[in-house]
């Protein structure tokens, strides 16, 4: 029997190569809970911590967790098994595109991480090699659905970029400021 007595009323389609935790943790957010609060809520056991690496990394459930999946965002299996990872790639740190990332051609609104950004340690994008940059296991860890991440990610790069505009202000020298030899 479900925990649930019905389909969770709102869920996103996933997007055309998006992974299965970027998806889960989408719909996370939606409902302003964690991605393990969503899954307990429905009765489905997914491994989110998979090696201890965070729900992004998440794997596709099977067999009657995937039905009682698919059952809960009304889409057939198929689509969701579409999103199942490769198994993991060992590497502890995840690369991506900022602007690709934040930028969704298919939506503005609407960000996802893209499964081939879950095994990748260095540039994933050769459009915009200016925007590649990177997510720990631990922000993985910390962060609890995709808007969260998302906004960590944003505020960690405002921060870096007014720091750098900090350090290449103009530094007026120091024999000019007192005006003395
Ligand atoms: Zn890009």
């Amino acid at each position: 029997m479900h925990p649930l007595k019905n389909p969770w009323p709102v869920v996103h389609r996933p997007f055309r190569g998006e992974a299965f935790g970027s998806w889960l943790g989408r719909i996370a957010a939606r409902y302003r809970i964690g991605v393990d609060e969503l899954v307990a809520a429905a009765g489905i056991n997914i491994e989110l911590e998979r090696e201890g690496r965070g729900w992004l990394l998440a794997d596709v459930p099977w067999g009657e967790d995937l039905m009682r999946l698919a059952w809960a965002c009304r889409l057939p299996t198929a689509e969701i098994e579409a999103m199942r990872p490769s198994p993991a790639s060992g590497i502890t740190q995840l690369c991506y595109c900022h602007h690709c990332l934040f930028l969704n051609p298919e939506d503005v609104t609407a960000p996802y991480w893209k499964r081939a950004w879950l095994y990748t340690p260095t540039a994933p994008c050769v459009l915009h090699p200016e925007s590649i940059d990177w997510v720990s296991e631990a922000d993985l860890r910390a962060h609890r659905n995709l808007r969260k991440l998302l906004e960590f990610i944003s505020k960690r790069r405002s921060r870096r970029e007014s720091e750098r505009a900090w350090r290449s202000r103009p530094v007026l020298c120091a024999s000019k400021v007192c005006g003395q030899d």
